[in-house]
């Protein structure tokens, strides 16, 4: 019997998950990933589903958003959260990983399937196949974006920050203390702390530093570079990401004016990331401003922050809620390109495109989950229509169909909400494999 066939392009997060689900399907993939001939401004290796900023894949707890879709994603069997907790690093209540270790073990689980054949280089036109998936990430090649928008009209775009990262050796631990905020988890961030001179001195630099140029600027709160933030108050950052709350530094045995938190960027514990200082001041300028803080007075930089354009579809005139493009059901997007936004959302978004994927080529009804799980209302969110301005979106639980008895404290109500969602899935899941 002739095998069916699907071209999935690019290996990113979205990519290998997509991939994945389609080859378990029996359904033979040609995965197209352009490094190492291509890298886009952020991608350095060329191992699959390569992190290009923080290696956090967010909060592990169930009541939390970040969480009840992790859990959504390992009963549909995601390869990536296999990896993760092969790679995984100390990080209090958060999923954190070695980002080298965790892209070796996705490329390895890939490379081990026969039903995936890799080619490596740069898609620049729609593949003609039974079924494509698009998974080539907001810093898609020009030449596929422009193929895109000569098929689909013009994407969407917006601005995305990232933090720096610093050697261990070089972070003067006389200056600092390894403490988790309230003392959950296991010392697991180093704190830079700063009394009230020191953070003045730095906000001064940082306010009035150099920053690289920008063509319009659109960034999202969640991702708002650190200098901007500071220029909305003086102490805006020291209630924000300097915010030195649930902390007590054992040299003074006191709470520090303002912390800058630093996490493990790898297994070994040799990099850390400067937590929350995504930025866009020339390179020299964060090198400068950021050794201000006195812990950092030394530091050796391997990563400067940097800005980056996110490109997004305007997926609510061009998707279905099967990730597939209407009027064109061989056809399917997955990943963050889709205006999903985040590690685990694309990735999540890549298991739905391929078993849609897969259904298509099989003739099986498209899996469509409910909004009462975090998969399925991120999918309703994307192509959803009577949207204004359409945005990306990470995984919250205001995206879920509320409760019909809802608890009035938040945390009951999110663990009931989470509850919900993980009952449906178990059961639609157990029942399709008696
Ligand atoms: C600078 C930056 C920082 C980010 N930081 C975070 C963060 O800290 N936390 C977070 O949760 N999310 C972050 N995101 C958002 C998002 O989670 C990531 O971009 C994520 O990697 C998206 O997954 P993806 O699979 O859609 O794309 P990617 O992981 O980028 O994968 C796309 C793949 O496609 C390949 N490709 C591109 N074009 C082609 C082509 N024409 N032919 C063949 N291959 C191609 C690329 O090389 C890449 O391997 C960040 C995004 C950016 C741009």
């Amino acid at each position: 019997m002739a095998h069916l066939h699907a071209s999935v392009v690019g290996a990113g997060l979205a990519g290998t998950e997509a991939a994945m689900q389609l080859a378990k399907r029996g359904i033979r993939v040609t995965l197209y990933e352009m490094k190492p001939k291509r890298f886009s401004p952020a991608h350095f290796n060329e191992d699959f589903a390569e992190l290009v900023c923080s290696n956090s894949f967010k909060a592990q707890r169930l009541s939390s958003a970040a969480g009840l879709l992790k859990q959504e994603m390992r009963i549909l069997g995601s390869v990536c959260l296999c990896a993760a907790e092969k790679a995984r690093v100390p990080a209090g209540g958060a999923l954190a990983v070695d980002r080298d270790i965790f892209s070796k073990e996705v490329t390895k689980e890939i490379k081990n399937q026969e039903n995936i054949e890799i080619c490596r280089r740069e898609v620049t036109e729609i593949p003609k196949d039974e079924a494509v998936i698009i998974a080539a990430g907001p810093l898609i090649s020009d030449a596929l974006a422009k193929a895109l928008e000569s098929r689909f009209g013009s994407l969407l775009s917006f601005y995305d920050a990232a933090a720096p990262i610093v050697t261990a050796d070089s972070i003067d631990f006389d200056e600092a203390f390894i403490q988790s905020r309230y003392d959950t988890g296991e010392g697991d961030y180093v704190n830079c702390p700063m009394n009230k001179q020191q953070y003045e001195n730095f906000y001064e630099a940082l306010v009035n530093a150099k920053t690289a140029k920008l063509h319009s600027f659109d960034v999202y709160e969640g991702c708002m570079p650190i200098e901007v933030l500071a220029k909305r108050g003086r102490d805006s950052i020291r209630y924000g990401p300097l915010k030195p709350v649930g902390l007590k530094d054992p040299r003074t045995a006191h709470r520090p004016w303002a912390n800058l938190q630093l996490r493990k960027e790898n297994a070994a514990g040799t990099l850390f990331n400067l937590v929350g200082m995504q930025t866009n001041l020339i390179f020299s300028e964060q090198k400068r401003v950021f050794s201000l803080i006195p812990a950092l007075k030394n530091a050796e930089f391997v990563r400067y922050g940097v800005m980056h354009r996110n490109t997004f579809l305007n997926s609510p005139r061009l998707l279905n809620a099967d990730f597939s493009v209407k009027d064109e059901r061989k056809l399917f997007f997955a990943g963050q390109i889709t205006g999903v936004e985040g590690y685990m959302e694309s990735a999540g978004s890549g298991i739905l495109a391929g078993i849609n994927a897969a259904n298509m080529l099989l003739r099986e009804e498209p899996l469509k989950l409910p909004p009462v799980t975090m998969l399925g209302a991120l999918s309703a969110y994307i192509c959803d229509n009577t949207s204004k301005e359409f945005q990306p979106m990470g995984a919250a639980f205001g995206l879920l169909s509320a409760l019909d008895e809802a608890p009035k404290d938040k945390k009951l109500r999110y663990e009931a909400l989470a509850e919900r969602s993980l009952k449906y899935l178990k059961e639609k899941f157990s029942a399709q494999e008696d």
